[in-house]
């Protein structure tokens, strides 16, 4: 291969084999990688304030004539005092369960740290999810739970050397790489349910069905490995509360076809799927709290430990997206067209008349619609000089649309939405925006991800921070 590169100012194609600078190239990513993860972690403040005064202080911060381009960047606001308040919804309704947070949904460090103190667990799917947790340096190995039943060898060997002994499997082939590189494991078979009213259906990569646990659990058995339990995982987004209760119930059997195994279980991880606190009619957590605890009382007695994977339950409701409409395209109807459809007797849908451009969008925090099916509603943040959160908003609503900042067409956050005529310069606030958003957001045509501003709005919080 050959190596075009720049030589005393002129162009020159210079023949090397291309290899062993590519190892350079690594091996000081490598170096770099590691000095970022030792070097002390910089807390950002946490304010005491309410929402609707954080939105309004970060505004005010702006300056017109700043020559900084980010300046007037789209940005959240995390409210640590919602993540308390689930969690002491959690120990109310379900004291029985221990809490693991999954921490896919969002690795927000901040959030990382108060459930840490607050005793919560985590919910780990690879090497860097273990080892973010670790380096809190409050986290005892034993509260982690890796809870991918696909794993690449070296980050079972990772979680070995780390002492994380707990983790999922639910095929053959995954508990011999198990005996190999991490042989006292404590293994929990991950078992397939029904995840068929569930908007994000898990049961079609992972889970062993129900004709296969008995297989499984002989060759652990031949294999010498300790197998302590059982998971399951509803499926996220799940709009059933009896998917829980149906889940324990197969959950009881493979305990019972464990014995005859000559395993004696004592663990149950009813996984995640719990709704998160904005969810208040249909399925709440209250109703999955109330079949899920009965169900687990019912069939398990008190020497089996229960514990959970909640992920959007803690974060869900926490998080408020703040954007600026960047740019506006007033939409001008073919009369003629219109008016024709109307002759025909065409039902006379309303049109969308404006389309909204906003500085965050499908590839940064709204790739929720796309990998997590939300519906994501704009509201009127700051309209005429004026703040509007919560508010009405004086004016004719109309109908429009409204677009992130990037190229693309898949960009769009809303095709139908009911908003009074706003300018370039106003700002719209998106609530609920705390679960599998930031985690996913990539900075895909140059655009950054939007930064978390900190505030509670419960004060005993920061004692724990
Ligand atoms: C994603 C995931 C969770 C969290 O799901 P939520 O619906 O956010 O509660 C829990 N456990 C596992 C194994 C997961 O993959």
């Amino acid at each position: 291969m050959i190596d075009v590169s720049f030589q005393q100012d002129q162009f020159e194609v210079v023949p090397t084999l291309v290899q062993p600078a590519l190892v350079d190239v690594l091996k000081t990513r490598v170096k770099s990688d590691m000095k970022t993860s030792s070097s002390p972690l910089v807390l950002p403040p946490v304010h005491t304030l309410p929402i609707h005064e954080m939105l309004q202080a970060q505004h005010q911060s702006f300056d017109p004539e700043s020559e900084d381009a980010e300046a007037e960047n789209a940005f959240f606001v995390a409210d640590l005092g919602e993540v308390y308040r689930q969690h002491l919804r959690w120990k109310a309704l379900l004291p029985r369960i221990e809490p693991f947070f999954a921490m896919k949904c969002n690795p927000d460090p901040m959030v990382l740290r108060l459930l840490a103190s607050l005793g919560v667990g985590f919910d780990c799917a690879s090497k860097n999810e273990i080892q973010t947790v670790l380096d809190l340096g409050t986290v005892h190995p034993n509260r982690i739970i890796y809870a991918n039943p696909c794993k690449q060898n070296a980050f079972v060997q990772y979680a070995r050397r780390n002492s994380v002994m707990m983790m999922t499997f639910d095929n053959a082939e995954e508990l011999h790489k198990i005996k190999r590189f991490h042989p006292d494991a404590h293994l929990v078979l991950r078992i397939l349910t029904d995840d068929s009213k569930s908007l994000c259906k898990l049961g079609l990569k992972f889970g062993a069905p129900l004709d296969t646990t008995g297989y499984l659990l002989a060759t652990a058995r031949e294999l010498g490995l300790n197998v302590i339990g059982v998971s399951f995982h509803v499926g996220s987004g799940c709009f059933d509360a009896n998917a829980f209760g149906e889940a324990v119930v197969r959950a009881r059997r493979v305990f019972d076809q464990a014995t005859e195994h000559g395993y004696h279980f004592r663990f149950l991880d009813v996984g995640g799927g719990f709704p998160s606190a904005h969810v208040t009619d249909g399925i709440t957590f209250e109703k999955v709290a109330a079949i899920l605890g009965s169900t687990v009382d019912a069939l398990f007695g008190p020497e089996v430990r229960v514990i959970a994977e909640p992920g959007r339950y803690y974060v869900g409701s926490a998080f408020t997206l703040a954007t600026q409409v960047i740019a506006r395209r007033t939409i001008v109807h073919d009369v003629a067209a219109q008016d024709k459809e109307e002759e025909e007797g065409k039902e006379d849908k309303e049109q969308p008349a404006h389309m909204y451009y906003i500085n965050d969008g499908m590839y940064g925090s709204f790739n929720c619609i796309m990998f997590d099916h939300q519906v994501c509603e704009p509201q009127v943040l700051l309209k005429d000089g004026a703040f509007a959160y919560k508010q009405e908003v004086d004016g004719e609503r109309g109908m429009a649309s409204v677009w992130g900042p990037t190229c693309d067409s898949i960009d769009c956050i809303s095709t139908r939405a009911r908003l009074p005529l706003m300018e370039t310069g106003d700002w719209m606030y998106f609530e609920n925006m705390g679960a599998y958003t930031i985690t996913a957001a990539s900075q895909f045509n140059g655009f950054r991800r939007s930064e978390v501003l900190y505030t509670t709005t419960e004060p005993e919080v920061v004692l724990h921070l």
